[in-house]
C-alpha cells in the first residue's frame, strides 16, 4: 500500500514543479520504476512524463523564439533610431502634413528654418499664386490623378527671409493607416543665386555694371518689337589704346567706368546703356525724334568727356568720345542696319575730329568712302584677334656689287571674310584713318621679330626690314615696345632695319625723331621708305639717323628709257651717300634696270625681278643666291 502512494506522491511533486518550469528535477521525481503491471498508476506516470517532456520542449522552442524576437526588437528600434538621427540631420526638409497643410511631423532641418510651431504648410509660401498652385497640385494627389507632384517655390523662413525650395509630395499611410502626405523639400536657395549671377553675367558688363553686347541685342530687339521710332547711338573713347598704354589697363578700366557712370546719369529709365566690347558703349532710347536726340547728343557728347585724377602720379589724365546715332526707322529697322549705320556717323563724327557727335547721314558725298573705311576696319580688327586673315610676306633686298641677297622686306598680307585679298594700300592707309595702324603695326613687329628667331636658330643670319607708319613712331612707348620683343625673342637688334612709310602722316617730327635716335642707339636700323615722293622727305634725309633710303619705285620703272629719272637716281644716289647712307631702288622689274643701277652706283636692288614677295621665307632664305622671277615681266 504504501508503495503506490509513494509513486502517487512523486507523480503530484512533478506536476507540481512544471509550472515552475522545473522540468528536470520533474523527469528525477518521475524516474522510479514502475511496477511490472501496467496498473493505472503506471499509466497516470507515463503520461506525466510524456507532458512534462512536451512541455519541456515547448519551453524551449517558446524561450529561443522570445530571444529572437527581443533580438528583432532590439534591430528595429535600432534602426529607427538610425532613421530619426538620418532624418534630422538630412539636408533635406521633410514634413509630413495632412492634405488641409496641417503640419504633422517635421525634422530637425525644417523645424531650425522655420521654427516651431508653424501650424499650416501653406502659410509658408511666400506668393499667393505659389500657395494656390501647391494647393491645386494637392487636390490633384488627393484625386488619385498622380502619384506624386513637385513644385519649387519662395518661402520665407523664421527671420522672413526667402528660401527657395523644391518640393516632392506624395501620400503614405500614418502609424494608424489613414492617408496622410510626405513632403520632401530640397534646398535651391545657392543655385538660384548661381543661377541669377550667372542670367546677369550673361547680359551684363562686370567691369562698369551696364549691360553687355548681349544685353544691348535683346534691349534694341524689345524696341523693335513694341515702338515705333527711337535711336541707337554708338560712342566710341577716343585714344584708349593711348591711355591704356601710357597709364596702364586700371587707369583704362576707370576711365570706362567713369564714362560708364556718367551714361547712367544722361540716360532716361526707359533708355539702356551698354558696353559692346573695348572702349565701345551703345545707348538705344526708345521713342525719340531727331531734334530731341540732336539735343541728347550734344549734351551726352559733353558729358562723356572728362578727365580722371591719378593720385599716383599727382595729375590729371584726359579724355574724350566720338559719338554717331541713327534713328529708327529711318536709318534701319534691325540690328545689323542700325548698329552699323549708327557705328559709321560714329566714324563720320571721328573724322571731324573727335569729341564731335553725327548722326548718320545717308546723303553724305563720302558715304561710301565711310562704308568702305567701315568695313575694313571691322576686318582688321578681326584679323587682330584672328588668325587666319593677316599672314606676312618676305621680298628679298640684292646687294648688286657682291650679288647677293642681303635682307627681307616684311609685307604684311591681308584676306577678308571670303578669302579674297586686300591691298596694303587700301588697308594701311584706312588702318591710319581709323586709329587702328598702331595694332597693325605691333602685330607685324611681334610676328616678324618672332621669325627673325626662328631663322637664327635655323643658323641662317638675315636682317629682316619692317615697315612702321608714322603714326607708331609718333607713339612715346614704341621704342619701349620693340625693345621688349627684341628681349622676348632674344634677336640681335642690328638685324632689324625699322622703314619708315606714310611719312605725310607724321604730326610730331621731333617724337619722331627722338624715338628713332633711341632705336637707332639700342642697334636698330632705320631705313627712310618711298625718298623721293612727297614734301618733307629731303629734310628728313638730314635730320634722321639712317642707314638706308629708298629710292621711290616711280623713278625706276621705266629708268632705262627716261633720262630725266636717270640723272634724278644718280643725283639722289649722291646725295644719299655723301650722308653715309646707302640707297635701295624698289620695283626692279627687269635685268635692263637692274643693269643701269649698277651704272648709276646704287647698292641695293629690290623688285619682282629680284623675287616676289612670298610667305616661305624659310625657302627663300635656304636657296638664297639670286634666280631672278619672271613675274611681272
Ligand atoms: P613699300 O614699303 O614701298 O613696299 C613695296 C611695295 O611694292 C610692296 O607692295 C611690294 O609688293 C611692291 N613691289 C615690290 N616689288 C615690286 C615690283 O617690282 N613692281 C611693283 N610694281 N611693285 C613691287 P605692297 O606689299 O602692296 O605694300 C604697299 C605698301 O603698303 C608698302 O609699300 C608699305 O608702305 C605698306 N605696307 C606693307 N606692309 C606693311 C606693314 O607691315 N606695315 C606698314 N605700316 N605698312 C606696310
Ligand atoms: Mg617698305
Ligand atoms: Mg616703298
Amino acid at each position: 500500500m504504501l508503495n503506490p502512494l509513494r509513486r502517487l506522491f512523486s507523480v503530484v511533486e512533478a506536476l507540481n514543479l512544471l509550472p515552475k518550469h522545473e522540468y528536470k528535477e520533474a523527469k528525477e521525481k518521475l524516474s522510479g520504476r514502475s511496477g511490472v503491471l501496467q496498473d493505472e498508476l503506471s499509466l497516470l506516470e507515463k503520461s506525466t512524463r510524456f507532458v512534462t517532456h512536451e512541455l519541456e520542449a515547448l519551453h524551449i522552442e517558446v524561450e529561443d523564439k522570445s530571444h529572437s524576437l527581443q533580438e528583432q526588437i532590439a534591430v528595429i528600434t535600432r534602426s529607427q533610431a538610425f532613421l530619426e538621427r538620418l532624418i534630422d540631420s538630412s539636408h533635406l526638409f521633410i514634413v509630413t502634413q495632412q492634405f488641409d497643410g496641417t503640419i504633422l511631423t517635421c525634422n530637425a532641418r525644417f523645424e531650425n528654418e522655420f521654427k516651431r510651431p508653424t501650424s499650416n504648410f501653406t502659410d509658408l509660401f511666400m506668393s499667393d499664386e505659389s500657395r494656390k498652385m501647391f494647393q491645386d497640385r494637392i487636390d490633384l494627389l488627393k484625386g488619385n490623378h498622380c502619384e506624386v507632384i513637385q513644385l519649387d517655390a519662395e518661402f520665407a523662413n523664421d527671420q522672413g527671409l526667402p528660401i527657395y525650395l523644391d518640393w516632392t509630395c506624395s501620400i503614405v499611410d500614418d502609424e494608424k493607416g489613414r492617408n496622410i502626405i510626405l513632403a520632401i523639400g530640397i534646398d535651391l536657395t545657392q543655385r538660384k543665386r548661381d543661377e541669377e549671377a550667372l542670367e546677369w553675367l550673361a547680359n551684363n558688363d562686370p567691369l562698369t555694371g551696364i549691360g553687355n553686347r548681349r544685353g544691348f541685342q535683346h534691349d534694341l530687339q524689345k524696341v523693335l518689337d513694341t515702338q515705333r521710332n527711337g535711336a541707337v547711338v554708338f560712342i566710341d573713347v577716343n585714344r584708349f589704346k593711348q591711355i591704356n598704354d601710357l597709364y596702364g589697363h586700371t587707369v583704362g578700366d576707370n576711365v570706362l567706368i567713369q564714362i560708364a557712370e556718367s551714361l547712367r546719369a544722361s540716360v532716361r529709365l526707359t533708355d539702356s546703356i551698354s558696353r559692346l566690347a573695348g572702349d565701345e558703349f551703345t545707348v538705344v532710347l526708345p521713342n525719340i525724334k531727331a531734334d530731341q536726340l540732336e539735343k541728347f547728343l550734344q549734351k551726352l557728347s559733353e558729358k562723356l568727356c572728362g578727365q580722371l585724377f591719378l593720385s599716383r602720379e599727382g595729375r590729371w589724365v584726359e579724355y574724350s568720345v566720338s559719338v554717331g546715332a541713327a534713328l529708327i526707322p529711318l536709318h534701319g529697322t534691325t540690328e545689323q542696319e542700325l548698329i552699323v549705320h549708327a557705328d559709321m556717323a560714329m566714324y563720320q563724327a571721328k573724322k571731324k575730329g573727335g569729341d564731335q557727335w553725327q548722326i548718320f547721314d545717308p546723303s553724305t558725298n563720302d558715304l561710301a568712302d565711310i562704308r568702305r573705311d567701315h568695313d575694313l576696319t571691322s576686318l582688321l580688327k578681326q584679323a587682330l584677334k584672328r588668325t587666319d586673315l593677316f599672314e606676312l610676306n618676305y621680298q628679298p633686298i640684292y646687294c648688286i656689287k657682291s650679288e647677293t641677297v642681303s635682307h627681307y622686306e616684311v609685307l604684311l598680307r591681308l584676306t577678308d571674310l571670303n578669302g579674297n585679298p586686300v591691298y596694303p594700300n587700301d588697308f594701311i592707309p584706312a588702318a591710319e584713318r581709323m586709329g587702328l595702324i598702331r595694332l597693325v603695326d605691333e602685330w607685324v613687329l611681334d610676328h616678324a621679330i618672332s621669325k627673325l628667331a626662328t631663322i637664327w636658330e635655323a643658323g641662317t643670319h638675315f636682317s629682316l626690314s619692317i615697315n612702321i607708319s608714322a603714326p607708331t613712331l609718333q607713339s612715346n612707348t614704341f621704342p619701349e615696345i620693340l625693345n621688349n620683343l627684341i628681349r622676348k625673342y632674344q634677336v640681335d637688334p642690328s638685324y632689324i632695319i625699322i622703314e619708315l612709310t606714310e611719312t605725310a602722316y607724321i604730326e610730331n617730327f621731333q617724337m619722331v625723331l627722338t624715338n628713332l635716335t633711341r632705336i637707332s642707339e639700342s642697334g636698330v636700323m632705320v631705313a627712310l621708305d618711298d625718298f623721293g615722293v612727297g614734301f618733307s622727305s629731303f629734310s628728313y634725309l638730314k635730320k634722321l639717323p639712317l642707314s638706308y633710303v629708298k629710292l621711290d619705285g616711280s623713278y625706276i620703272l621705266d629708268l632705262e628709257n627716261n633720262l630725266d629719272n636717270q640723272v634724278f637716281v644718280e643725283s639722289l644716289n649722291k646725295m644719299v651717300n655723301a650722308f653715309g647712307m646707302r640707297t635701295i631702288a624698289e620695283f626692279v622689274e627687269d635685268e635692263v634696270t637692274l643693269r643701269k643701277l649698277e651704272e648709276l652706283g646704287v647698292e641695293y636692288a629690290q623688285g619682282y625681278y629680284i623675287g616676289k614677295p612670298s610667305p616661305d621665307l624659310s625657302e627663300m632664305v635656304a636657296g638664297a643666291g639670286f634666280e631672278p622671277t619672271t613675274f611681272g615681266l
